[in-house]
């Protein structure tokens, strides 16, 4: 039986480089500086971006401050910005094969993928259309005769948006049209990894009519750009999604101006297996869990907890499957799963596997790197890896690659214990053909997600984001959206009835 299934690399031209500037009060900004960024899967340098330095983060932090103060945006009536967004909803349908083949060489992620994630991000700014429209506070009309109490929500103000280089695309658009439609103005800030779709974003804000400085992109690295955006006096938020030691930097750097964070960090997401689960859709929603984006994805199923009359069945099942999915060439349609972000990383990956295997650890499949015909070599085979106890690295850490983790339960309380060994709490899952036994881990696990009988499904109406160190705060939904307002009471008087506190004389 061959063991994996690769595709080779495709005969194809690469576009040439593409030319990132930053987005700063409606124009285009070069720097003196630049970076490139090569292709995971090729090796060539597909972006060439402006480099930003602390100026220019201070200006792009001043147009959005400048914007929002005006008025122009934050005091725009829903229906304007709902106007907007919906534009900017059809410019991305418009544009998906550019974006997506972009994202695929800067990120090496399969082309099919990146389609999907460019062409499903719309539906989130369609839906931020809606509440731009339906936002609202409360009225109180019950504090007395001559009293009205009036809540208001109003922007929060100048928001910093700080993205990874995963879903460089999507995460923004779980982000940005919420902002948007609340009211508020922005400087974003993509990875150094994966900066040109958030350009090409500026480019259809631009063309959906969005006043100047209203969103502001500036590129470069965390240092100084991200950390200026967490610390500058005129930002009123930073919303960051990243890793969990990032994260912890930012809440430090914002804490001097008490600004608000809210962060989407990592998980190390599990996957209960029950005796009694349709083994055939739940070993798919396994294998799809840890192998989608390649593993490099915060809801990526890195572990699963299976019963052990069951465990050696199920284990079977997902290798056969294991070595079905199409690793190798992102760019090839068929591919399933492509390249790793850096050599860097595949390294760090393979140091995790190897550690297991020598505490004792079990290699079931995969555990090297696999090199693909007529590509580099930074590609990594499916690996699962069993006999993991849960104080190993491999079965605590956020891998971050195409590894899985598999551990083995007796009881649904130690299944529940298991899965809450974790100081991360994003997502967790549990297969079972019993609701009862669905509903009690659903109501005791710490996870800001929990899937019964599926894996990874999502909608812009639901709210996502993690428990414990995996964040905080909520993205998407109608509670994503209230973390971008502030909260004002308005309290009125009717009439002259009011009682004076001292006796006048007059
Ligand atoms: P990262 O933390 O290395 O970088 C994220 C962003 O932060 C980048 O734009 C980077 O330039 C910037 N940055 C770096 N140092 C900074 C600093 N000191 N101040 C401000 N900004 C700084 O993360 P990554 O490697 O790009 O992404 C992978 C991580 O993201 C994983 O841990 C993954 O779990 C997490 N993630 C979480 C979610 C979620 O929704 N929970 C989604 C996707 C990715």
């Amino acid at each position: 039986m061959k063991d994996f299934t690769v595709n080779a690399a495709i005969d194809c031209d690469l576009p040439p480089p593409f030319r990132g500037r930053h987005l700063i009060a409606g124009e285009w900004v070069d720097s003196a500086e630049t970076f490139e960024r090569a292709s995971p899967s090729h090796g060539t340098v597909v972006s060439v971006s402006a480099c930003g330095d602390h100026a220019t983060t201070e200006r792009a932090i001043g147009a959005a401050r400048t914007a929002f103060d005006t008025g122009v945006w934050s005091r725009a009536s829903g229906k304007e910005r709902a106007t907007v967004l919906l534009r900017v909803a059809a410019l991305i349908e418009a544009n998906v094969e550019r974006i997506a083949v972009q994202e695929t060489l800067e990120s090496g992620k399969p082309i099919s993928q990146s389609r999907g994630e460019v062409g499903g991000a719309a539906d989130l700014w369609r839906y931020a259309a809606s509440l731009a429209r339906t936002a609202h506070g409360d009225s109180h009309n019950t504090l007395g005769e001559d009293m009205l109490g009036v809540v208001l929500k109003e922007p929060i103000g100048v928001v910093s948006i700080i993205t990874p280089w995963n879903f460089p695309f999507w995460i923004l658009s779980q982000k940005l049209p919420f902002a948007l439609a609340a009211g508020c103005t922005v400087v974003v800030k993509p990875s150094e990894m994966t900066p040109s779709s958030t350009v090409m974003m500026g480019e259809l804000l631009l063309e959906a009519g969005l006043p100047a400085g209203v969103c502001n992109i500036v590129l470069g690295h965390g240092q100084p750009v991200g950390s200026l955006l967490s610390t500058h006096k005129d930002v009123d938020m930073v919303t960051f999604t990243g890793s969990t030691a990032v994260g912890k930097l930012i809440t430090q750097a914002s804490s001097d101006t008490l600004k608000k964070v809210a962060l989407e960090l990592g998980g190390k997401n599990p996957q209960v297996i029950c005796p009694d689960a349709d083994l055939e859709s739940a070993a798919d929603a396994v294998t799809f869990g840890v192998y989608f984006n390649v593993g490099q994805c915060c809801n990526a199923s890195s572990r699963i907890i299976v019963h052990e009359d069951i465990a050696a069945d199920f284990v079977a099942r997902v290798v056969a499957l294991s070595r079905k999915v199409k690793f190798g060439d992102p760019l090839d349609p068929d591919t399933q799963v492509g390249a790793i972000v850096t050599p860097e990383h595949n390294a760090k990956i393979d140091a995790y596997v190897q550690a297991a295997v020598a505490a004792g650890a079990t290699l079931e499949l995969g555990g090297g790197m696999l090199p693909v015909e007529g590509l580099g070599a930074q590609f990594y085979q499916p690996t699962v890896i069993s006999n993991v106890s849960p104080d190993m690295a491999i079965a605590r850490a956020e891998v971050f690659g195409p590894v899985l983790v598999v551990m083995t339960y007796r009881t649904l309380d130690e299944a529940i214990s298991l899965t809450n060994d974790s100081v991360y709490g994003l997502s967790a899952g549990i297969w079972s053909e019993n609701v009862h036994t669905c509903l009690e881990f659903a109501r005791r696990v710490e996870a800001g997600t929990v899937w019964t009988n599926t894996w990874m499904d999502g909608y812009p109406e639901l709210a996502f984001g993690g428990v414990k160190q995996s964040g905080q705060g909520r993205e998407i939904g109608r509670y994503g959206f209230e973390e971008f307002l502030e909260v004002k009471s308005l309290v009125m008087r009717i009439g002259r009835s009011r009682a004076p506190w001292v006796e006048s004389d007059v």
